[in-house]
């Protein structure tokens, strides 16, 4: 007998069908003998509709009163599933966030899980019931508020309380069938990986594969908790998210692991910096009070006898009105020229632990750009990842041509997208 913590997304839930469904899948798991423990998310595009609601009631809704509006669109599934379990003739029982305990940081929209007092849970499951947590959702001890754990945070919840209950696996019901070598939905020639590293998977999901959400990978790598990504749909078996040593690291395994892209960056370029210590630190502390999240930064070399160079970064599209008027705010003491603002960018990454004792990898991916005629505007790379903008409108030419330029291609057939929009 095993512990199993299952999450299902908005897609798989979507409807009352897609609830009945989810329902007698539990059921199922409960009738082999196994515990169980869900969250869910939100129904559909319940979370969206809820956003866009606030900003039709007024310009800057409040962070607190926010959470409290999201947290609602978890509640309403969580609670329906349980009523749907319960007709199935197995009893369940919902729980919010709070009262499932999970305890996180204050900071409204991308509160950060701090701990889970699972008493609740544990109890429940000792009385043989079946626990539906709501996901992306949790209780700041201090202030006694709701908080939210940022977009996708259901995937954290459900790791989070794999952890706190020593559960054997997570399980993570998604609309495909795992994690794939690229985003099906642009790629349909793309492969499903039977297992991927937490490490790739960090850098993929950070490089803007929305598979799973980034925070959840790290919980999971802390705590060590084997995420089996698969299908509420199918029933297939998915794809396994594991420790270095257990995904293999034989000569079997591929080199590359996938290609990851990512729309939602935009560039800020800054003009006219003067070329002195400093410079670099006085943009970014800036920008950093601001509370913006940075990805990739490039400084010209500057022009002979100008003493002035540029610099460039990207941050999500979110982040650029912010980012902008803190930088306008300390325009003096940076004292450069201008400022300019690009969101019709790209990001194509290529991923995979093998990088690190192959070479030729990044020549190979830069030729593919060439081949399909993507000109490449910057650069990052560490030990496991390539990345690089490009104009936003070249960014699935660029995906199929490094999918293709590294043998990632399967000829077993499309794969297929159940259902959502992968957003
Ligand atoms: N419902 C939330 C969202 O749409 C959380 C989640 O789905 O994981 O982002
Ligand atoms: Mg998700």
């Amino acid at each position: 007998m095993s512990l199993v913590v299952q999450k299902y997304g908005g897609s798989s839930v979507a409807d009352a069908a897609a609830l009945r469904r989810v329902a007698r899948r539990v059921v199922e798991t409960v009738r082999s003998g196994h515990d169980v423990v869900v969250t869910v998310s939100a129904m559909g595009d319940t979370t969206d509709e809820l956003i866009e609601l606030a900003h039709e009631v007024t310009d800057s809704p409040d962070a607190r009163e926010m959470d409290i509006l999201l947290t609602a669109g978890e509640r309403i599934s969580m609670a329906l599933l349980a009523m749907a379990i319960n007709s199935e003739g197995v009893p369940a029982q919902a729980f919010t966030g709070p009262q499932a305990g999970v305890i996180t940081t204050e900071h409204h929209g991308r509160a950060r899980i701090i701990d889970v007092a699972p008493g609740r849970l544990q109890r429940a499951i000792a009385q043989g019931k079946v626990a539906i947590v709501a996901g992306f959702q949790g209780l700041n001890e201090e202030t006694q508020d709701v908080t939210t754990l940022g977009r996708g945070g259901s995937d954290t919840t459900a790791v989070a309380l794999a952890a706190a209950l020593g559960a054997d696996v997570c399980e993570i019901y998604t609309d495909v069938d795992g994690v794939f070598s690229a985003d099906p939905r642009i790629v349909p020639t793309a492969r499903k990986l039977a297992r991927i590293t937490y490490e790739e998977m960090l850098d993929m999901a950070a490089s803007g594969a929305k598979v799973l959400m980034p925070r959840c990978v790290e919980y999971a790598r802390r705590f060590n908790v084997p995420i089996h990504v698969r299908s509420s749909f199918s029933g297939h078996e998915g794809t396994w998210v594991v420790e270095e040593t257990e995904a293999g690291g034989d000569m079997e395994d591929p080199i590359i692991a996938g290609v990851a892209h990512d729309k939602s960056e935009a560039k800020i370029t800054v003009t006219g910096v003067p070329d002195v210590p400093g410079s670099a630190a006085r943009l970014f502390e800036a920008v950093a009070r601001a509370d913006v999240n940075i990805d990739m930064i490039v400084q010209n070399v500057s022009a002979t006898n100008t003493g002035v160079t540029d610099i460039s970064f990207t941050l999500p599209q979110a982040s650029v009105p912010d980012a902008l008027r803190a930088i306008e705010a300390d325009a003096e003491a940076i004292g450069y020229a201008g400022l300019a603002t690009d969101d019709a960018i790209g990001k194509v990454s290529l991923i995979g632990a093998g990088m690190r004792s192959n070479s030729g990898v990044s020549a190979k991916f830069f030729a593919a750009l060439r081949d399909a005629g993507v000109n490449i505007e910057m650069i990052t790379t560490s030990d496991i990842r390539i990345s690089v903008v490009t104009r936003a409108a070249h960014l699935e030419k660029a995906v199929r041509a490094v999918h293709t330029a590294f043998d990632l291609d399967t000829a077993e057939g499309e794969a297929v997208v159940y259902g959502g929009t992968g957003r």
